[in-house]
């Protein structure tokens, strides 16, 4: 694979045990095994995919990284753009089927999602729904 050769990247890890690690480079080299990181007269640190749990190259200055953070006590991988933007993109905050404070009124897609959520750290907005029924007070137009 070739070797990127971009504006300054900071290459981030979330390592086996949660931790975040950030490496600034110019130069990088991503195999199906590594991420080989170089910086000139250094010797190349070597990021090995089967000790980490995930990892995103950020171009400094651009408007979409995909940045970690914390959530709910889990390291989650997000668009920059669209962290903590949930509750604006999902149906179901628009819906009435959606009840929160009793489960078992809540629709049970929304129910399924959320044990899904909670089991694998996930966020999952409902862009595409057939049963949406829009709350009198909230216009999406
Ligand atoms: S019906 Fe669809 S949009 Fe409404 S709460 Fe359930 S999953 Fe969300």
């Amino acid at each position: 694979m070739e070797v990127k050769m971009e504006m300054m990247n900071t290459v981030v890890v979330i390592n086996d045990k949660g931790d975040k690690l950030e490496y600034q480079t110019d130069k990088y080299k991503i195999t199906d095994k590594e991420i080989i990181i170089m910086n000139d007269d250094q010797k190349p640190i070597i990021v090995d995919l089967t000790t980490i749990k995930g990892y995103s190259i950020c171009t400094v200055g651009s408007p979409r990284q995909i940045v970690p953070y914390e959530h709910h006590g889990a390291m989650v991988w997000t668009r920059s753009d669209l962290k903590g933007k949930h509750r604006e993109y999902c149906l179901c905050f628009k819906c009435k089927k959606l009840n929160t404070r009793n489960r078992e009124d809540n629709c049970n897609i929304a129910n399924t999602l959320f044990d899904l959520d909670v089991k694998y750290s996930l966020t999952t907005p409902v862009f595409e729904c057939p049963l949406f029924m829009e709350k009198e007070d909230e216009c999406v137009c």
